[in-house]
């Protein structure tokens, strides 16, 4: 029987990350992958250009039942440290807003230079390779069986993701791998994805698909300042998948339309002005004429603005700036780009990423149950908790 001192299950982001550290270390490392390619997740992010971190790291960033978990990885490996390699490499790279990261160029540069670590320090990567069993050894180790080979390990590190795009290879193999061992897995839901609407809205809404409008979108739990799109599915955009995340079933979301206008002092001002202007006249100097027209009442986005009551005021005030509507659901897993919950922190060194009840066999990236933001927090994390194994595994 084959024998190594480390398998690795998945060459994604957080894979590849713990294959070049555990390999440093003179570790035998091989990493058995399902799909036909690695990194498939890294090619197809940020649009094929990969947010691959963000100029902004901290622990508020991210969810998970607990909170605390993600914050000594981060501190270990950070996204400057991810810079550092980066920079070796020189793969341009650009900010884009809330210091999101990106490459110039192609996510490729990304897939290549950790492919060349790989490479660097002998580590294994054999593709296609579906785990059919894993068992533990009675001594010290495991046994991970595929279609074609037994391969014996000291420690077995679980890099296989969450769950979302099911035809990129995603599998719930690591949740079941977590459980055959008695570890707790939080219950996962798809998370920054786009809502759909309820049959109603997205009727009325459909002349609206393709107007994207800067917002702020909100919940009881948080609000996100950013972009709001309306498809001819429902509702998307980064504000949106950022708010997906912390939606639970049936609430309503609220959007505030002009975060940067204080509408109640423009209507003041103007009015005291004596400024004869129709309010939809108005409120198009800030929004699509098209919103204003689905957002407002005909006859009174018709109404001059020296003609409407302060009662009325208040009620364009509130249909802009507090809009509320209830989702029918999220798109789910074909479109999500990450999955909520996952393998309980509770169970995992924070430190090594190492189960605490069986010694061997460590988790990483988004199979654990933390989610970061949008915005390079899901990479970040791949990385850092990827590179906490390495040292250990
Ligand atoms: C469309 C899209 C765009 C995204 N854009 C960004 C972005 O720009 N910035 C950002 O930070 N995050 C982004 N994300 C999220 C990010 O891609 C993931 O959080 C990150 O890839 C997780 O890394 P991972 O190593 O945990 O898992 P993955 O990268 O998903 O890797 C897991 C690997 O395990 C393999 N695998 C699964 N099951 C098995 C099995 N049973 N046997 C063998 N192999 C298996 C899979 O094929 C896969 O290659 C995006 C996600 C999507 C879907």
């Amino acid at each position: 029987m084959k024998k190594v001192d480390v398998i690795i299950i998945g060459a994604g982001a957080s894979g590849l990350m713990c294959a070049i550290e555990a390999g440093k270390r003179g570790r035998s490392v091989l990493v058995l992958e399902g799909a036909n390619k690695p990194g498939k997740k890294i090619l197809m992010s940020g649009g094929g250009r990969c947010n691959f971190t963000n100029y902004s790291v901290d622990s508020e960033n991210f969810i998970s039942s607990n909170p605390h978990f993600c914050k000594s990885a981060l501190s270990r490996y950070t996204q400057w440290d991810f810079l550092g390699l980066i920079d070796q490499y020189q793969i341009p790279f650009h900010e884009r807003s809330h210091g999101q990261l990106f490459c110039n160029d192609s996510a490729r540069d990304i897939l290549n230079m950790l492919l060349a670590e790989c490479e660097k320090v002998n580590v294994s990567i054999q593709l296609k390779s579906e785990i059919t069993t894993v068992s533990k050894d009675s001594e010290s180790g495991f046994t991970v069986k595929t279609a074609e080979q037994t391969i014996s390990c000291q420690s077995l590190v679980v890099a296989s993701g969450g769950l979302s795009i099911p035809k990129m290879g995603a599998t719930a193999f690591g949740y079941q791998l977590a459980e055959q061992f008695g570890i707790n897995v939080v219950k996962v839901y798809p998370a920054l994805v786009p809502f759909t609407l309820q049959p109603d809205d997205k009727e009325k809404l459909s002349t609206l698909s393709g107007i994207s409008v800067s917002c702020v979108v909100s919940n009881k739990r948080q609000s996100f300042k950013e972009n709001v799109l309306f498809t001819h599915r429902g509702l998307s955009g980064p504000a949106i998948l950022q708010i997906s995340s912390y939606w639970k079933a049936g609430e309503e979301i609220i959007i505030d339309f002009l975060p940067d206008i204080d509408l109640y002092t423009e209507f003041k001002q103007k009015r005291a002005g004596h400024v004869k202007v129709l309010v939809k006249t108005l409120l198009s100097d800030w929004l699509p004429k098209r919103l204003v027209d689905q957002l407002i009442d005909q006859s009174l986005a018709t109404s001059s603005i020296l003609d409407i009551s302060n009662q009325q005021i208040e009620q364009i005030i509130q249909a802009i700036k507090s809009w509320r509507i209830k989702p029918n659901a999220t798109e789910g897993y074909r479109t999500a780009e990450v999955t909520l919950g996952g393998v309980d922190c509770s169970q995992i060194s924070s430190k090594t990423m190492q189960s605490n009840s069986v010694p061997g066999l460590f988790f990483i990236g988004e199979v654990l149950d933390v989610t970061g933001w949008l915005g390079g927090y899901n990479f970040q994390w791949a990385w850092s908790s990827g590179w906490c194994a390495g040292q250990y595994a």
